[in-house]
């Protein structure tokens, strides 16, 4: 599995694609997904971020939490 991207060695996270019926792996930094063995299939379109933009922030707005990405400045815990 490709756990890691082996271009930025980021961690990439297994997205279950509904077209492509398959699970491809997408990292976050390069924004590109990968299949199972390790191939690069396509780069993320912006519509695609923008959904996972949506869902982590109505994720934050459920779960309550104060991290709002790394635009808001640190100090404030
Ligand atoms: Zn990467």
């Amino acid at each position: 599995m490709p756990l890691y991207c082996k271009q930025c060695e980021e961690r990439r996270y297994p997205l279950y694609n509904t077209n492509d019926k398959e699970t491809l792996w997408l990292c976050n930094k390069c924004q590109n997904y990968t299949d199972a063995d390790d191939v690069i299939i396509r780069e993320q379109t912006q519509e695609e971020r923008d959904e996972i933009k949506a869902k982590a922030e109505e994720f934050e707005r459920t779960s309550n939490f104060s991290g709002e990405k790394l635009s808001r400045r640190k100090g404030v815990n």
